[in-house]
């Protein structure tokens, strides 16, 4: 019997593994494809402090992202810079990697090509079955992803909100700053971006969008409107990958035997999709709580309840603010977006942005834009629609 089982070898996965099993508990983890770190859905956008925060080594990032430019349905263009690193751009095959070498040295057995198919919880232990057999263990966590078909089984919820999403990286001849594309003909209801990305000998963009529907016909469009200033070729391209994408917690993270960290748990930016930096934060809050719980040998859910109440101490504010606005953006019209870009450009909206925009925190510059009369005009105008 082991002490803990996971389900699933990305960022959340690996890091909570690594803990767990450096402090001294029998791990299993359980990756469903063969390699740890493939295939690449995710662009790899990182806030340039969260490697140290979480301890982890430089040798994954790629280079550092200091501006973003947002293009607005009709073409305007709005450049944002703070004159720091806000955020750098990893290698996500290779950041996954090394979180799994931590993993093994810690003492995880990381078993990939291993799909857990289903997922029984009793009094005494938790049974995961996978193709090749049955793994018993005293508690399981989830981090499998946005992949929801399991939390059936075990009575967790899912997320309210998803977006579809179609990405993937491209040969490029000439690197820009970030890109943000907004607009129904490219993301409707959610945005596009380019990224730069400086690999040894070859420049690259990763290109993608997230939005309501269709997401390969909205890339596409993208790729249309970026090709030639980026030197795009898109004759032998590869397609992108697509994926959805949650954009908000589920209701309840944690039961008996059972916890739920990083996609999983719906802990993503509901503003733009990013988790990697929640999956590592939640992973750390889990790791900890388990830790106590099974040096007591108490898995009981009202034993596991710390770790929910921790991750909303931190971020239930958050996300309440970046759900709100993404409800709003979810009902604004190009007209709409056009005003805003108006405002951007000519009416002080750029030193609120200054003053309070943090690559992880939104709330702050959210609140602050209500707070400027005709923002919060166009704002309230789709809140109360
Ligand atoms: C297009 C796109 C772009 C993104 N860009 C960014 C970005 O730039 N920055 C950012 O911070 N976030 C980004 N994200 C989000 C980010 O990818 C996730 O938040 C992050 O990967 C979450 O880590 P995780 O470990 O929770 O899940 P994942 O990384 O998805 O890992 C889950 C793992 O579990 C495995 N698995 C699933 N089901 C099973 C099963 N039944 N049995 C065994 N294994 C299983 C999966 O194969 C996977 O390897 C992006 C997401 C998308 C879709």
């Amino acid at each position: 019997m082991q002490d803990v089982v996971i389900v699933g070898g990305g960022p959340a996965g690996l890091y909570a593994g690594a803990r767990l099993a450096g402090a001294g508990f029998a791990t299993t983890l359980l990756e469903e494809h063969a390699t740890v770190g493939e295939p690449v859905h995710c662009t790899g956008v990182l806030a340039a402090e969260a490697l140290d925060e979480f301890g982890l080594s430089q040798r994954s990032k790629l280079n550092d992202l200091t501006a973003a430019r947002f293009w607005s349905p009709a073409g305007a263009e709005v450049r944002y810079s703070s004159g720091r690193v806000e955020a750098v751009v990893v290698d996500r095959s290779a950041f996954d990697r090394e979180l799994s070498e931590t993993a093994l040295r810690s003492g995880v057995s990381v078993e990939s090509g291993a799909r857990a198919n289903t997922i029984r919880i009793d009094s005494t232990g938790v049974t995961v079955t996978t193709s090749s057999g049955e793994i018993r263990a005293r508690v399981c966590v989830l981090a499998c992803g946005a992949n929801y078909s399991l939390h059936r089984q075990v009575g967790l919820g899912m997320p309210r909100l998803f977006l579809n999403t179609a990405q993937v990286e491209l040969p490029a001849c000439q690197l820009g700053d970030v890109e943000l594309h907004f607009g129904s003909e490219i993301a409707p209801k959610g945005f596009g971006w380019v990224v730069p990305v400086e690999r040894p000998g070859q420049a690259c963009a990763r290109v993608g969008v997230m939005c309501e529907h269709d997401a390969a016909h909205f890339f596409d469009q993208l790729t249309s409107r970026i090709a030639l200033r980026w030197g795009i070729s898109r004759g032998d391209a590869p397609r992108p990958r697509q994926k959805i994408l949650p954009l908000g917690p589920i209701s309840r993270t944690y039961d008996d035997r059972l916890i739920a960290i990083g996609d999983a748990a719906g802990l993503v930016k509901p503003t733009t999709g990013g988790g990697i930096y929640y999956s590592l934060m939640s992973a750390a809050l889990a790791s900890d709580v388990l830790s106590t719980a099974l040096k007591a040998d108490d898995l009981s859910a009202e034993r596991l309840a710390p770790y929910e109440r921790g991750w909303r101490e931190r971020l239930a504010g958050e996300f309440q603010a970046q759900l709100k606005l993404r409800l709003v953006a979810h009902r604004m019209s190009d007209a709409d977006i056009e005003q805003l870009f108006e405002l951007a450009r000519t009416d002080g909206v750029m030193p609120i942005v200054r003053r309070t925009a943090s690559f992880n925190k939104h709330r702050k510059l959210i609140l602050a834009l209500l707070k400027h009369p005709p923002v919060r005009q166009i704002l309230l105008r789709r809140l109360a629609f």
